[in-house]
């Protein structure tokens, strides 16, 4: 059971928000943690084999200055737990970072069609079918939702993914199907997060997400899709 955070919010302090989130789910069991975020620079992915720790401190070395990341921690199922197989994953052209929790029962089908299309890999994960994926149908489309919408329709399994756009360095999108991803809903900053206690910090107020949900969110707005696609309310609880 790994651990997943996601934080858009008007503060340049995301890296710090997104360790702190992974710190809070150690306790999930992992054997390796990685952070994606997006800068004027692009999306920049740092992560690490072993403790939360490893990452930590390879992170000194970078003054980051973002409001928008993903952050993970991994058990590995397909492909060994080294830094080359830890989450985020990059797309082809690294616009786009991605982070999964579960497995896609077909990636092999998925990875297949697309090495025959020229895409290239650089792990041995299942997840990283769904970056790809996900930053081919980008390029195509140019929204988040959209594409979550495509890439979660071709992919079977169970899976919570997150992923974040170097064009919208505001917003991020995730999608929740058997495994767990909540809502939190802060003042000037938005969460999803694999469990509550990644959250309490910054807020109380969560949303409960549904198995086939897309959420949408950016500093002050979160949005959250059914499995038809329809604009929804889902239930909040404060903790
Ligand atoms: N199946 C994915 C992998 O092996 C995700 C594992 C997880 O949920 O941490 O990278």
């Amino acid at each position: 059971m790994c651990g997943i955070i996601g934080y858009s919010g008007t503060n340049t302090n995301a890296v710090e928000v997104l360790l702190e989130g992974l710190e809070k789910v150690e306790y999930r069991g992992y054997d390796s943690a990685g952070i994606a975020f997006v800068t004027d620079k692009g999306i920049q992915i740092e992560k690490k084999e072993g403790k939360l720790d490893n990452l930590r401190n390879h992170m000194k070395q970078f003054e980051v200055l973002s409001c928008t990341g993903i952050g993970h921690t991994r058990w590995a199922t397909h492909g060994v737990p080294t830094d080359r197989n830890a989450h985020p994953h990059y797309s082809e052209n690294r616009d786009v970072a991605l982070i999964h929790n579960g497995i896609i029962e077909n990636y092999v089908e998925i990875r297949t069609e697309l090495e025959k299309e020229g895409f290239t890999f650089k792990s041995d994960t299942d997840s990283e079918v769904a970056a790809v994926l996900f930053g081919k149908y980008y390029n195509e489309l140019g929204d988040l939702k959209a594409t979550m919408d495509k890439v979660t329709h071709e992919m079977t399994g169970t899976f919570a993914l997150a992923a974040i756009a170097e064009d919208q360095p505001e917003k991020f999108v995730a999608y929740r199907k058997n495994a767990p991803l909540i809502v939190g809903k802060g003042k000037g900053c938005n969460f999803v997060a694999s469990d509550f206690s990644a959250l309490l910090k910054y807020t109380k107020d969560v949303y409960l997400l549904e198995t086939g949900d897309t959420v949408v969110l950016t500093p002050d707005s979160v949005t959250i899709y059914d499995e038809s696609g329809k604009e929804i309310k889902r239930e909040t609880m404060h903790i």
